[in-house]
Formats: C-alpha cells, structure tokens, sequence
C-alpha cells in the first residue's frame, strides 16, 4: 500500500537502555530518506523528540498534534514542519487518525500503550482498515505479546483480531511489513470472538 505518513507512538521518556534512543533515530531517518512524512505527539521529550530531531535533521517532514493543555507544559517542540494544536486529547487522536496512513508503535508508557490500542480497536472494528505495527526494540514488547497471548487463550481476543498487530524488531523489516499489509475486513464486531 501506498503510505505517505504515519503516526508514531513512542514515550515522553528515553528508557535507560541508549539503544531505545538508537532505534528511534534510525526509524526517523529512514521516514527521512524514504519521504515518509512523521505525524506524532508534538513532544520534544523522550523518544518522542529524538524521533522528531532524526527526521528533522535528515531533511524529512514532520507534522505535530498537540493539545493545548501540553503546550503549556513546555514540552512541545519548537521548530516542527507543521504544529498542530487541539483542545483536548481525543480531539489530538482523531486528528492523528485523519492524517496517518500507518501507525507505529516504538517502546513507551501509558500514553504510548493507549494510543497503540486505540489503533488496534479501530481496525479490529473495521472503522479502520490501516497497517499498525511495533518496533519491538530489545525485546521491551515480549511481555505484551504475552498478554495477547493470553487474551487468545482465554477467548477474549481471536487469532486474526491478533493478527492485527504487525511486529518486527527491525525498521527496515516492520517498514516491509506496513508496506505490504492487506486489510481483512472483520465480518461484524459481535463475531470477533467466535469466528
Ligand atoms: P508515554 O508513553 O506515557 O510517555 O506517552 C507518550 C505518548 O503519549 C506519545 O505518543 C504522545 O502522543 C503522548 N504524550 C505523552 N506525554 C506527552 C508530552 N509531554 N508531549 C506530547 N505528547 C505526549
């Protein structure tokens, strides 16, 4: 599929291991290269702003949602292609959706993880048909993919509901996988369980 932009989720903080900041650089450059644009957070923090910077500094664009609450937090970037202002957070959501042809998921907290399965639940209830992936660097998804796991056997959650979520531990290789993604339209959002 033909993927101009995507959203990038990843943490307001940086992780201990420098390798989370490694991987979200690379991530921004290939985005730079390959003329991809980034819409993500707005942040200047954490991964968030190494991403940013990456794609920035390789001469690539980048387009920031961000409500007006964190904004005044001082923690929105100043120097974006485009900044995009919204008054509250479901209203940043919507609008990420609007614009993002792709998701990406890199190793982040709270806000990363709702974001990442807003996605997933938009697909999985055929409002969206869009390729949503993660970046699992250093393994730091194992352990969500364990919870999947879980809600399979458990029967909370079928198999092709699961498969939903794209994972590679390589850019180059998740980037491989956005590309050729094929949506499967859920037949309803009461089968998805049973069928
Ligand atoms: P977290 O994973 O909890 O660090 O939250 C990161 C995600 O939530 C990002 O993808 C952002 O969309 C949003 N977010 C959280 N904190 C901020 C912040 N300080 N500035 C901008 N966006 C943020």
């Amino acid at each position: 599929m033909n993927i101009r932009n995507i959203a990038v989720f990843c943490g307001s903080s940086k992780g201990y291991n420098q390798i989370y900041a490694e991987q979200a650089a690379l991530l921004g450059k290939h985005f730079a290269k390959n003329k991809i644009g980034l819409i993500y957070g707005g942040g200047k923090v954490g991964l968030m702003g190494i991403l940013a910077n990456a794609v920035l500094q390789n001469k690539g664009e980048v387009t920031g949602v961000i409500p007006h609450l964190l904004k005044h937090e001082e923690v929105a970037h100043t120097a974006l292609t485009k900044m995009i202002y919204t008054k509250k957070m479901s209203k940043r959501k919507i609008k990420i959706s609007r614009l993002a042809d792709a998701y990406i998921a890199l190793p982040g907290g709270f806000g990363t993880l709702d974001e990442l399965f807003e996605a997933l639940t938009l697909n999985q209830l055929g409002i969206e048909t869009k390729p949503v992936g993660i970046l699992n660097i250093n393994g730091y998804f194992d352990h969500t993919l364990e919870q999947l796991d879980a809600m399979c056997k458990e029967g909370f959650l079928n198999n092709t509901n699961k498969k939903l979520l794209l994972v590679e531990n390589s850019v180059e290789e998740l980037m491989k996988l956005l590309h050729n993604f094929t949506s499967k339209k859920t037949k309803s959002v009461i089968h998805k369980i049973t069928s």
